[in-house]
Formats: C-alpha cells, structure tokens, sequence
C-alpha cells in the first residue's frame, strides 16, 4: 500500500483518466479527479465524441485489472466480422478472426464512462470534481489551476499530476509552453476527411434492421460509412468524407444533395434511415486527426496518457483500447517502482511510445483498408486466405488479430510481423486467383518470412 502522503491529481475523468484514478485508488493513493465537463451522468451528455466505441482484448485486460470486466461484458454486442455492403452487390461478412471467441464489442461510450466514474465515485480515496477546468500546469511544482462553472479559481497541489485531458489536453499545452527546456517535440495531422454521426433505429418490433453481431462498412474509395450496433436495436451510423471537393461535407449543404448522394452510392442503407437528411444536416462534423508528443513526463511530477499523449485516428478501433492499455502499463510499473514517480514516468514513456506509434500508423493505414482495399477481390481473397489459416493453426494470427485480439503482443511486435505477413500473403494472392491453397505450404512460406 501507498503511503497517505500528497494526493495525486488526475485532470480528466474520461475513459482513460476514470480508470487510472480507480487503479490509483485501489493501490491506496488518495487522488484527486478533475473534469471539466458536468456530470455526464446527470442531464444531458456534452456531445462531440463517438456515441458507440468497438472494445477489444487490450481494453477488456484493463477493466478486468480494476474489477470491472464482469460489469461491462453484459452491456457489450460482440461483432464477429465486417459486413462489407458493396455497391449494387450482396453484403459479405468477412470474419475478424478463423478462431471462434475472437470478437471486437460494441459498447456505449456514455455507459462506460457511466461505470467507470461510478466505481471511482464510490471509491473512498477519490475525490471527484466536475466543472473543473484545468487552466495550466505548474509542472514542476505539480500545481494546476482550475476555473470552476461559477469563474471562480483555484489551485491544487499534488504529489504527482496525470495528464487525461483528451486530444485538445491542456497539461500538454503547458508542456509546450516549455518546449525548450523539456526539449518538447509536438506533431499533429489532420486527415482531410472529417466524419459525421447519423441514426439507423430499431426495427417496429424493437429488433435490428440489419445484422446485429457485425461492424457495417460500405466502401467507396473516397468515402465511406460504417453502423456499429447499439444495446436499444439502433445503429450508429458514421460517415467519412472529404472536407472539400466532390461529394464533400462542404459541397453537401441541402436535404435534396444529401439524399441524392445518399440513393446513389449506399442506396440499401436510405430505407434504414428515416430522418437521414435533417440528421446530416443538423448533427456536427468533426474532424480525424494523429497527435504525437515527447515527453510525455515533465520533471518526474507530469505525465500524459491516453488522447493526450497519442490521439490515433479511429480506423482500428484501438485509441480507447490504447489509453485503457497505458493505465495496465503503468500499473506494471508501479509494481516494479512502488511510489518512484520520477522512474516511473521516465520508464513508462520509454517503453510505451514505440507501441502508440505503431498503432498510430497502424490505425491510418486502415483508413486506406477499410474506404479503398476491403471491397477489392485480391484483398477480399487474402482475408479468406488468413481466416482458413487462422483455423487450421492455431499459431497463426492474422495483422488484425495481433493487434485486437493479443493483448500480449506490444502493438510495435505486432506491426512489423503483421506487415511482413501481409507482404507476402498480397503478392501471393496476386499471383494465384485459385482459392484450393495448400495451407501448409503457405503457412510454412509464412513462417520463413515472419523469421526472416
Ligand atoms: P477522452 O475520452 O477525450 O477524455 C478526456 C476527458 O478530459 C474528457 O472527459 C474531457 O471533458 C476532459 N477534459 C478535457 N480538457 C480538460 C480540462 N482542461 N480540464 C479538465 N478536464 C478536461 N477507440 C477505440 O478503442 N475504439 C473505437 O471504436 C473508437 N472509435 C472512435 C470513433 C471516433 C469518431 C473517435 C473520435 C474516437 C474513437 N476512439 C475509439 C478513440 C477514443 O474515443 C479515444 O481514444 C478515447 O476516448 C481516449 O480516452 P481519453 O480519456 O484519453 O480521452
């Protein structure tokens, strides 16, 4: 156990800061949780982020450290594939995984964020404030200043700050703020796409209008729409495309452009949306982005983690799963290090950067996949290739499934091996349009590559 000595401050009480507050917590610190927003548990959720987030091994490892695992298993729909909906074509469900049990989860963020600030409230060492904004970061007095709903400030002191302020983090532009003496290097890109949430809703009969257990993609090269599943037998629908140009956020600007695009290029997916054009119109268009920083500590008394440190893009799926993963890292460290937080923070960047890296280029790269390659027949081929592979050896995982479903496997690993087999297995399906393949052929071929 911790000693009782100065709390520690976590400003941030999302998906990320709830859960590292709760671990903390559980460790035997006091901690002091900050959130600028109201309580999302009463009135009105402050929109802005997905309404839906798919849920994965790295993610589920997290919660089952904390005790929450069991919790959230109930509120979850497994999604055991895609469902590419091609254009005038037969939708196809393409398996995440050959082995049965491998599934991603669609959950609600709202809900999530819901039980993990639920534990942390009744967690008798947390204390929890909302309509608490962090204003700036003394970072190496760990002191930070709030301003609270009425305007009024104040500053709190701690034994160490957590940074789990979000993509737009505060405590990080404090680091910037210092960029020559922390030797601060800061980079963010923006896709030239931004995406939109629209509604499918339940059925009359209370069920799904479209296959439940499934993540839908409907592919067109420079755009794209994906529907993840809800608990209420609704789908969120989320839409991809261009800022500018043709078939554009900006350019589709009337009920009329919305439902004609709409009716030409995802055509089975109109009936399923009564109120699609005032939903486009009416609903915000947010921007998709990569941010990378280092540092990620300051002075042994800041560190950053989750969207603050390294917000990816969605395409994988992962930017949640990440953030839940830096809190079961560094709850590794605090094993090794006890209350060292100069040594912990060093070594936690350290070992972590080269995994969020990776998943962060990892997780762009997929947006090229998913909008261009997943309705193309030599890609189509080589998923069925990995999915027979992934059956017959159980040793055989697949790019996607080292990334999603082994949490074991450090995000960097996975990367360079799922590139390489990937490599192979394109040009190999290139060559041959056949699908009677000698599997162990393939999957000994494979093996030279991977240990090449
Ligand atoms: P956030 O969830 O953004 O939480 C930050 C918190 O800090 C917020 O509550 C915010 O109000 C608070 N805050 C901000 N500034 C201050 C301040 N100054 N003072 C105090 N508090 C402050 N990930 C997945 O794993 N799977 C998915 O399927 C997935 N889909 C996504 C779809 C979309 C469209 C988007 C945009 C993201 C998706 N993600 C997904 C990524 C995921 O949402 C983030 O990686 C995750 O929310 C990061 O958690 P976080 O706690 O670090 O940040």
């Amino acid at each position: 156990m911790a000693e009782m000595d100065q709390p520690l401050l976590v400003i941030g009480a999302g998906l990320c800061g709830s859960l590292l507050a709760l671990r903390l917590a559980q460790r035997g610190h006091r901690v002091l949780l900050h959130e600028r927003r109201p309580d999302p548990r009463i009135g009105p959720v402050v929109g802005g982020r997905s309404i839906n987030l798919a849920l994965s091994n790295r993610g589920l490892k997290a919660l089952g450290m904390v005790g929450l695992e069991g919790a959230i298993r109930p509120e979850c729909i497994p999604m055991t594939g895609r469902m590419v909906h091609p254009l005038g074509g037969q939708a196809v469900l393409a398996p995440y995984s050959g082995r049965s049990g491998e599934y991603i989860n669609s959950v609600s963020r709202g809900g999530l964020n819901a039980l993990l600030l639920e534990a942390a409230e009744r967690h008798p060492n947390i204390t929890l404030r909302f309509e608490s904004d962090c204003l700036e970061v003394d970072l190496g007095q760990a002191k930070a200043v709030f301003q609270n709903a009425g305007g009024g400030k104040e500053t709190v002191e701690a034994g160490a700050i957590f940074g789990t302020d979000g993509a737009g983090s505060a405590v990080r532009r404090s680091m910037l703020g210092q960029t020559n003496a922390l030797l601060f290097n800061y980079s963010q890109q923006f896709l030239s796409h931004g995406y939109k949430e629209l509604h499918i809703p339940p059925a009359e009969d209370g069920g799904f209008r479209i296959e439940q257990h499934a993540l839908h993609i409907w592919p067109r090269g420079t755009y794209m729409v994906i529907a993840l599943p809800n608990m209420d037998g609704s789908f969120t629908v989320t839409v991809f495309l261009p800022f500018e140009g043709d078939n554009s956020f900006t350019e589709l600007a009337t009920p009329e452009q919305v439902l004609a695009f709409f009716q030409k290029q995802f055509p089975d997916l109109v009936p399923h949306m009564p109120d699609l054009a005032g939903d486009f119109l009416k609903n915000p268009t947010g921007s998709l982005g990569t941010v990378k920083c280092y540092p990620w500590q300051a002075y042994g008394k800041t560190l950053l983690l989750g969207d603050a440190a390294h917000a990816i893009v969605p395409f994988y799926g992962q930017g949640m799963n990440a953030s839940f993963e830096d809190v079961s890292e560094l709850d590794g460290l605090l094993d090794e290090h006890g209350s060292d937080w100069p040594t912990i923070f060093k070594t936690f960047q350290q070992r972590r950067k080269p995994d969020t890296d990776a998943i962060a280029d990892l997780a762009v790269d997929n947006f090229y996949e998913m909008r261009d390659h997943v309705a193309n027949p030599q890609f189509m081929r080589k998923r069925r290739l990995e999915t027979l592979l992934e059956q017959h050896f159980p040793t055989y995982f697949s790019k996607y499934s080292l990334v999603t479903f082994r949490e074991d496997v450090p995000y960097a690993q996975a990367m360079r091996q799922g590139r390489d087999q990937d490599a192979f297995l394109m040009d190999y399906c290139a060559q041959d349009d056949q699908t009677d393949w000698d599997l162990a052929d393939v999957y000994g071929r494979l093996k030279t590559v991977v240990n090449s």
